[in-house]
């Protein structure tokens, strides 16, 4: 999958778990929402920080040549990275990190943004599962699982289905998600500008 398609995975699968389990009821404050969605969104691409071509990459001055070493540390791509285990390195090192900016944004809380990120870094795997190269979830275990089994009808990382189909269906999906909780959205932004 594109960058652009993990983005949007991710705040889809954010804004799901939102409105249909923590509920926009709570006393969630603005800034915890704020820094969620940028964890968020920094989680649905950190997987592929083993690839030197992501736009994570792209966007540092000298990426290039830094993506290409990191590539090669990481076993290249859709390796360690792109597994449970790499779930579980990513998830101690942004708890870690998170620990450590807490005093410094002491309003803003740190366990729903952890999960932000969390939920970002699943729907990455959860995403590349479905496209021709699979994901090696369960590596050491040196197996690519994909849905479906039968890798040609596998999703093609940038083509036709991603780009018509997966990519609209799941900006339809977040329009749905705001239009019909758009009372609640409206009170979490009043509570905070009152
Ligand atoms: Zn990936």
């Amino acid at each position: 999958m594109t960058g652009r398609t993990h983005d949007v995975a991710a705040i889809t699968a954010l804004g799901a778990l939102f409105f249909f389990t923590i509920g926009p009821a709570t006393t969630i404050t603005l800034s915890t929402i704020l820094v969620s969605i940028l964890a968020n969104q920094v989680g649905g691409i950190a997987p592929d920080i083993d690839q030197p071509t992501a736009p994570f990459w792209h966007n540092l001055p000298i990426g290039g040549p830094i993506g290409r070493i990191v590539d090669k540390l990481l076993g290249g791509h859709r390796f360690i990275t792109h597994s449970l285990l790499g779930v579980v390195l990513f998830g101690l090192l942004a708890r870690l990190t998170l620990t450590v900016l807490q005093p410094l944004i002491p309003s803003v809380n740190m366990i729903l943004v952890w999960l932000a990120f969390m939920i970002g870094l699943l729907s990455h795997l959860i995403m590349d599962t479905f496209t021709k190269e699979g994901v090696p979830w369960l590596l050491p275990l040196p197996i690519k699982f994909g849905i479906p089994p039968l890798r040609r009808l596998r999703i093609t990382t940038g083509k036709f289905v991603e780009n018509i189909i997966i990519l609209p269906g799941l900006v339809a999906l977040n329009v749905l998600f705001y239009t019909t909780h758009y009372d609640a959205v409206l009170a979490i932004i009043h509570r905070h500008i009152q």
